[in-house]
């Protein structure tokens, strides 16, 4: 605004040199006068190039304003769709574990007294991971070495076996060929009515 105002300060200062040109009387009052309106048309030309300039740098800001107004928009999109995804991925958790602790209340009546507490005495101390399968004969959690004579009791599933090293309660898991498939406590979509009375 600043140069608008000045290019058109310059302006009226070259015409009313212009209208000095008439009553010049020697020819180096002529001369210098016609001087000084060239120098105020250059003025006047710069302002003009540094308007345009500032005009097209205003019109970049603006391209980039714009630009970076729809890549916001665009990354707000992004994240509403992964906030849903994880918000779904929560329901569906917290749906699982719903079943799961129906399926615990209803095992717990079943684990005789004393056994349940050795697996909850174990669990305290084992941040709630209290088994340990035995697989090629290694506890599978602290990687024991598991003595023969120990497997043989734990194969005769006749009483409580727990790890040596890390105390948990050891058992069989049987290898992926022999293994059941997925039982009803890992559907959670499982409809309750669906196993059959035995
Ligand atoms: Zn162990």
């Amino acid at each position: 605004m600043i140069e608008r105002t000045a290019g058109g300060y310059f302006r009226e200062q070259t015409a009313k040199f212009k209208r000095q040109l008439n009553d010049i009387k020697t020819n180096k009052e002529y001369s210098s006068l016609l001087k000084e309106i060239e120098e105020t048309d250059h003025k006047i030309a710069r302002i003009e190039e540094d308007i345009l300039n500032e005009m097209i740098a205003a019109d970049d800001i603006e391209k980039e304003i714009k630009s970076a107004l729809k890549k916001q928009g665009e990354e707000e999109g992004k994240l509403k769709i992964e906030r849903d995804r994880a918000l779904a991925e929560q329901r569906d958790v917290e749906k699982k574990k719903s079943f799961l602790e129906k399926d615990r209340s209803a095992l717990l009546p079943r684990i005789p007294p004393e056994q349940l507490s050795i697996y909850q005495r174990i669990a305290k101390k084992t941040a709630g991971v209290a088994l340990s399968p035995v697989t090629d004969d290694f506890c599978s959690i602290c990687q024991l070495r598991i003595r023969p004579q120990i497997l043989d009791d734990l194969w005769a599933m006749n009483e409580i076996i727990t790890c040596e090293a890390c105390g948990r309660i050891l058992y069989h898991r049987k290898p992926p060929e022999e293994a059941e498939p997925a039982g009803p406590i890992d559907d959670p979509n499982r409809k309750d009515d669906s196993s059959p009375a035995e």
